[in-house]
């Protein structure tokens, strides 16, 4: 038997192939001498498969896609206090070349649009480096995010930085306020190389599940950035990704998102999946206009919609309740989380004062984050601390609740 996914995204893509919506960019020359019938779309699943359609090897300019990961480099460099001390994480409701500011601060308003995404680029790597060096910082942290050492396209950083003056003018600002600490000319010099380094649909994929997967590139295995780090990119994705159409996307896609003027869209769905997709005509938002419709298939037809809530968790408890020598035993399955916990923690709770040996069975669990495994903990310690002998069944020789 053939897998039918890619099938479903040959005919995702043949089902947009004919709308010829929306304008190229033209504010930087060189995007308006792209092909406009490009369209592309790749998925990838959390260990590392790809599934593409289209021209998904085509590459293209990542622009403001490189936002989120500058994002969580300069996270991962300088920690969330000093990057929220630069850079806040409310939506603007501006255009996203807008000087959104904090009134009262002068704080870029979130690092999604230029200002706060100029001034994000200036926190990566060690302060003291040279512009160059931190530009070079940024292109090796993307490629890392991609799991291949991605090029930048000269033409492209040279025809943005010749028209530079709109950045330089939001980098001047945040110069002014004391949020950038380095010259506004070589901050948008950087900002604009990031901008101009070259991806494909399929790794907008990669990179998508690299920060839907906790930081973990699925193709090398190299932890890119902590997991606390996805969580905080992930959110500021979520309520910032898509310029002004963000409530139009949460509610009729929900997938954290980012989308640049290239045509690029990447989708990062937080355990499931990393999708990316390019065509490079735009709407009045600066969206590509068949990424969203592709997008918005995806998540219809996938049930891809982040508040689209799996069925709730009352299996978590299998059906066995007594070992084969006549121990109540309580057997917790598939991912241990809050929910789950909560309800092994009742059982436990339930078993009669009068037994004294009881058997906790976790060899049927999938996963367990770190809040599931503080509360099986804690309940094993109570049951032991009511003087029971608790005998616990693991999965594996590695697997402790400790
Ligand atoms: N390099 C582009 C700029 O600064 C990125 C804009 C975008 O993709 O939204 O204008």
């Amino acid at each position: 038997m053939r897998t039918p996914v890619p099938d479903y995204l040959t005919e995702l893509i043949e089902g947009c192939t004919a709308d010829a919506d929306g304008e190229l960019a033209s504010y930087i020359p060189e995007l308006a001498n792209v092909d406009p019938a490009q369209l592309a779309v790749a998925v990838c699943t959390p260990d590392g498969t790809v599934y593409a359609a289209g021209d998904a090897d085509a590459q293209f300019t990542i622009q403001s896609i490189s936002k989120p990961f500058a994002y969580a480099l300069a996270l991962r460099d300088r920690g969330l206090d000093v990057v929220l001390d630069h850079v806040g994480v409310e939506p603007s409701g501006d255009a996203f070349n807008e000087m959104s500011v904090e009134s009262a601060t002068g704080r870029p308003r979130n690092p999604m649009i230029n200002i706060g995404a100029i001034t994000t680029h200036s926190l990566v790597g060690n302060p003291a480096i040279p512009y160059e060096a931190r530009a070079a910082v940024l292109i090796d942290g993307l490629s890392r995010f991609a799991g291949r050492t991605l090029d930048v396209d000269e033409a492209v950083l040279e025809s943005e930085y010749a028209t530079r003056y709109r950045n330089v003018a939001l980098a001047s600002m945040a110069r002014s306020n004391d949020f950038i600490h380095v010259e506004p000319d070589e901050a948008v010099w950087g900002y604009t190389k990031q901008c101009s380094a070259l991806v494909t649909a399929r790794d907008l994929a990669v990179m998508a599940t690299t920060l839907a997967g906790g930081g973990k590139n699925p193709l090398t295995g190299e932890q890119v950035v902590p997991q606390w780090v996805c969580r905080q990119v992930l959110s500021v994705m979520m309520s910032c990704g898509m310029y002004d159409a963000a409530g139009d996307w949460l509610s009729q896609v929900g997938i954290p998102a980012k989308s640049g003027v290239s045509g690029g869209i990447l989708g990062a769905l937080p355990g499931q999946a990393g999708i990316g997709t390019f065509s490079p005509r735009l709407d009045r938002f600066g969206n590509s206009v068949r990424g969203v419709q592709l997008f918005e298939r995806l998540s219809g037809d996938m049930g891809l919609h982040i508040m689209e809530l799996p069925a709730p968790s009352i299996d978590a408890i299998g059906a066995r309740d007594e070992s084969e020598d006549g121990r109540p035993l309580i057997a917790v399955q598939g991912p241990v989380i809050f929910s789950t916990a909560e309800l092994a923690l009742r059982r436990f709770a339930e078993i009669p004062d009068d037994e004294r040996d009881v058997v906790i069975d976790l060899r049927m669990v999938t996963t367990m984050n770190s809040v599931g495994k503080r509360m099986l903990a804690e309940g094993v310690r109570r049951l032991k601390l009511d003087g029971r002998e608790v005998e616990l069944l693991l999965p594996r020789a590695d697997f402790s609740l400790t």
